[in-house]
């Protein structure tokens, strides 16, 4: 199967239908060990030193891996009006996919038949790798789901699985033979203690990811909810491919995201958010917004090309792990005294 890079998610059961297995080359961008490398190729290509390093490194990850053809999202985020013409300057082909502005089922259909028309595939096709897909998204989901509910995954393990369903890093059946690996050791664990702090990670994955969710956890913390790599495992596929991608949040309006945000933070006890920021990206959920949303502590982290977490953010961190802790206990302690009150007054 030839391979066709992706720069953001897409519908991957219309390229494999069409005999392509998709890459996701900003996943390959994060889980390099030596990721300044595909910025710099990209510098010294033209990039601007101030942008999107995230841009940067999906250029230098496709050149690196001499992929022919790439799947781009149009409207999906600015730095793609220098991506692309860069990109294709260099002799790779780039086709292109949109998602409509509403998450309505009958437009994203349209799309979809574009862009299985632009492959030479059907939506017939296409559903039926749905199908195959279906078990390993369910794992995912089954690994999300253990996470919060059982406290029996760590906010990394989580992070990963759920990321890699974009292109499940080149075979589905090794993501479900490791995903069912995972499942078997967790369920040999003890679970997070209840006096772990809760946590949400809201926005798109930081290139220092490994570094912040190991600290958090040398602190007391889990992260029990990732809010975009969850989207990427498709949490309400529905009936068909046009349902599936008509139910994320990302693509769409602001209102949708925050909503699945605040669903979510609720359903998972969440007791803060870690709001990561990309430089240089429109698409970020500005940092207010999302805490007058949400109602509860939020710390937000700037980020474009660290790839480690700096001391600063490690202080900064510290003291917001401390107010969340004391906030949740206090909150805890006015419900056990309001509890017993309702007791006696019965
Ligand atoms: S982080 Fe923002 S600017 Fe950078 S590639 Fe993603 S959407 Fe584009």
């Amino acid at each position: 199967m030839e391979k066709i890079g992706i720069t953001a998610q897409v519908p991957i059961e219309v390229l494999i239908a069409a005999g392509y297995w998709p890459v996701d080359l900003g996943n390959v961008f994060l889980a390099d060990d030596d990721p300044g490398r595909f910025v710099q190729r990209a510098e010294e290509d033209g990039f601007p030193i101030r942008s999107c390093a995230r841009t940067k490194g999906i250029y230098g990850v496709c050149l690196e891996l001499g992929l022919k053809t790439v799947i781009g999202v149009e409207g999906n985020c600015a730095s793609n009006t220098l991506l692309l013409p860069m990109l294709k300057s260099q002799g790779v082909r780039v086709l292109s996919f949109a998602y409509p502005d509403q998450a309505n089922q009958l437009l994203v259909q349209k799309k979809l038949e574009d862009l299985a028309e632009q492959l030479g595939t059907t939506l017939h096709r296409a559903e039926s790798v749905r199908e195959e897909l279906s078990e390993a998204r369910g794992l995912a989901l089954q690994i999300d789901d253990l996470t919060w509910s059982e406290g029996l995954v760590n906010g990394w393990e989580n992070h990963k699985s759920l990321l890699d369903t974009s292109d499940f890093s080149g075979s589905h059946i090794r993501y479900c033979d490791e995903a069912r690996q995972l499942l078997q050791m967790v369920s040999q664990r003890r679970p997070y203690s209840g006096d772990c702090v809760r946590l949400a990670y809201v926005g798109a994955p930081a290139l220092f990811a490994w570094d912040l969710y190991h600290f958090l956890e040398s602190e007391g913390a889990h992260v029990v909810f990732n809010e975009t790599q969850r989207q990427r495992a498709i949490p309400n596929p529905g009936q068909s491919l046009a349902e599936q991608y008509a139910s994320l949040t990302r693509p769409y309006l602001i209102s949708h995201r925050l909503r699945d945000i605040t669903a979510e933070l609720k359903a998972r006890r969440v007791d803060g958010i870690i709001h990561y920021n990309q430089a240089f990206c429109g698409r970020e959920l500005p940092a207010m917004l999302l805490r007058r949303t949400a109602g509860m502590p939020a710390i937000t982290l700037d980020g474009n090309d660290e790839y480690g977490l700096g001391k600063r953010a490690k202080v900064r961190l510290r003291h917001f792990l401390e107010v969340v802790r004391r906030l949740r206990d206090s909150e805890r302690k006015i419900s056990d005294f309001l509890r017993s009150e309702r007791r006696v007054e019965r």
